[in-house]
């Protein structure tokens, strides 16, 4: 089987949608992170469709390395690993076609496929506590049993208002029933001493995982954090690759690593980050906010994994991206079931997906 030709679209919805096409009539589908959607298809297109058109689509790990290294220069942050996240995940899902089997039986079989998801609430930044509160209450009513706010302050604004952080989790938390897990989001706005004094408040009313609680970039500072604090630590949505995750995990010492799989490269590297997390005996917990094709990509990946059994990160359905799909994958219950089909599972409708594209 070749490689015949490499497409990316951007959609309405802000997605970066990729179709690797093949000569045998196998199409498979990736999106990428959606930072910036025309730089994504372009890159796409530009630097990596050269790579491996009139290459087999089944060498997946080599196709990776010869992307990986032949666009190290163009990236290693940010756009790079998100496009080639793009095209792993479509040739995964060839893979996965081509054999008939779904991608997590081919990356070694599945310890679950039924994940509990999370409502990832977010823009907590300039909202009131009672405002956060609502959303809280708005998640619960449409069923999750599992939730996340996220103050989205961003390492330019630290320390802007813990108080009102602490009042907002205390609101949600006392709304909540016992049995559904709270956790708190700083999106890397506090200083060490705040994101301590924070985590032990929020540690005396019940916090399920304290999320970035410092700038990304300061992997000393999550090492002070996560030792002072008995919550477990998460961090890792910033590292794009294995080594950025090693880097993380032995200066940083965060409780949960935390890959995007439309950012860290894929399907290939996703799997190796989690292997890399087992090792060191921690949890992984993805960052994904893509609620399809990202989301399906993520689940596969960590299906494989008897640690990564915490709730997976959801921001909520997008009706018109699911009408993309024949069979879209959808939530219920608060689960989310991988299906059992060949590949991520998902078939595009050619008619809807015409009527997505962006101009
Ligand atoms: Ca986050």
């Amino acid at each position: 089987m070749k490689i015949t030709d490499v497409r990316a679209y951007p959609l309405k919805t802000r997605t970066a949608l990729v179709r690797v096409f093949t000569d045998e009539g196998i199409e498979g589908i990736g999106e990428c992170s959606p930072m910036n959607v025309p730089i994504m298809c372009h890159f796409v297109e530009q630097a990596l469709k050269p790579i491996i058109v009139g290459k087999d689509p089944m060498d997946v790990e080599q196709l990776w390395n010869d992307m990986f290294m032949r666009t190290y220069k163009l990236g290693v942050m940010g756009t790079q690993p998100s496009c080639i996240s793009g095209v792993d995940i479509a040739l995964w899902d060839i893979r996965g076609k081509a054999t008939n089997m779904p991608i997590y039986k081919l990356l070694g079989g599945a310890a679950r496929t039924r994940f509990r998801m999370y409502k990832s609430i977010g823009g907590g930044a300039p909202l009131a506590a009672e405002e956060m509160l609502e959303r809280v209450r708005q998640a619960h009513e449409e069923g999750y049993t599992a939730i996340k706010i996220r103050m989205d302050w961003g390492p330019y604004r630290q320390d802007a208002d813990p108080e009102k952080d602490l009042r907002m989790f205390q609101l949600a938390r006392e709304f909540l029933p016992d049995s559904t897990p709270l956790s708190f989001d700083a999106n890397n706005g506090y200083s060490v001493s705040t994101a301590i004094r924070q985590g032990r408040a929020f540690e005396q009313l019940g916090i399920y995982h304290f999320e970035e609680p410092v700038p990304q970039y300061d992997y000393e500072g999550i090492k002070r954090v996560a030792d002072a604090l008995d919550v477990p630590v998460s961090a890792g949505e910033h590292e794009y690759t294995r080594w950025q995750m090693r880097d993380l995990l032995l200066q940083g010492a965060p409780d949960i690593l935390q890959p995007d799989v439309v950012k860290c490269c894929g399907i290939t590297e996703m799997k190796r980050i989690v292997t890399l997390a087992e090792t060191f005996d921690r949890s992984t917990l993805p960052h994904q906010t893509q609620p399809t094709i990202g989301t399906l990509a993520s689940l596969h990946v960590c299906a494989t994994s008897p640690q990564s059994s915490r709730p997976h990160e959801f921001s909520g359905e997008r009706p018109e991206l699911n009408e993309l799909f024949e069979e879209p994958v959808l939530l219920e219950d608060g689960f989310m079931q991988i299906p059992d089909r060949p590949g991520l599972g998902l078939v595009i409708n050619e008619e809807r997906l015409a009527s997505l594209i962006a101009e």
